[in-house]
């Protein structure tokens, strides 16, 4: 996933023995504005093997940290809950100090999804919020903000307080400073611990346009309210992507 999204972390986190893996297949039910996938309704049920290939090149890439994600299956009945248990599950075989992040869809917030994912142990459990509420109808069209939030706030009241909770969001879409402000704050209430904000960059002519090229001194202001927040780790810059901080 790290190469065919073209992250500009790819070094830094290669170096770090940390990468992405996508899940699911390579095609998606829903259309956000900002992504390049492709959207399709029909699509093949889940690989079984997937998560045996990745335990084989986690083994082979010698990976220290992995994020697991992965385009939005609406067709299936648990949303690809269950192939993501089993990832995690045939990972935690490898060694016990393999970080595991999932960055999960919103499972149309489906209760027993959610849980089902959290019971199976990942060190981080990540859902992106992506925008403001005022630009969802735009930017994630199938998606619902307060969906996002209860996903998230579901995955912390079963995980517990150590349970580690994550989000991000894109800025230059349209939204105004004291949006993101009060986005920061809705993940806060949720028991998000963890966000990340960066510049969107249009991945290509099909996809939203880049509305605003935030001045670098925008995300040390981010960075400033994730900190009086009190969210226990941030990251916001230009560059960072959601799978980058841990
Ligand atoms: S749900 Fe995820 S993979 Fe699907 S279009 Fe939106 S961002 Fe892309």
């Amino acid at each position: 996933m790290c190469q065919s999204a073209r992250c500009p972390n790819i070094y830094d986190c290669f170096s770090k023995k940390k990468c992405t893996f996508l899940i699911l297949g390579n095609y998606c039910t829903r259309s956000c504005g900002f992504c390049a996938i492709e959207t399709k309704s029909e699509l093949l049920l889940p690989d079984k093997k997937e998560p045996f290939n990745i335990k084989e090149a986690v083994e082979r890439l010698g990976v220290r940290s992995i994020v697991i994600t992965s385009v939005t299956r609406d067709d299936l009945d648990d949303g690809g809950a269950g192939h993501f248990a089993d990832c995690i599950a045939i990972l935690r075989d490898i060694r016990e100090d393999l970080k595991i992040e999932v960055l999960v869809p919103d499972f149309l917030g489906k209760s027993d999804a959610v849980e089902r994912v959290v019971r199976a142990g990942p060190d981080v459990f990540s859902h992106n919020i992506e925008t403001v509420p005022r630009l969802y109808k735009r930017v994630r069209p199938e998606a619902d903000y307060k969906r996002s939030l209860d996903v998230i706030r579901y995955a912390k009241e079963l995980g517990g307080p150590d349970f580690i909770t994550k989000s991000g969001l894109m800025a230059g879409l349209g939204e105004a400073q004291d949006e993101i402000y009060k986005t920061m704050q809705d993940l806060k209430g949720a028991g998000c611990d963890i966000v990340t904000i960066g510049q969107y960059l249009r991945p290509d002519s099909e996809c939203l346009e880049v509305e605003e090229f935030l001045a670098p001194e925008k995300f040390i202001r981010f960075s400033k309210w994730a900190e009086d927040l009190g969210f226990k780790r941030f990251s916001c810059s230009p560059f960072t992507r959601s799978s980058y901080l841990e």
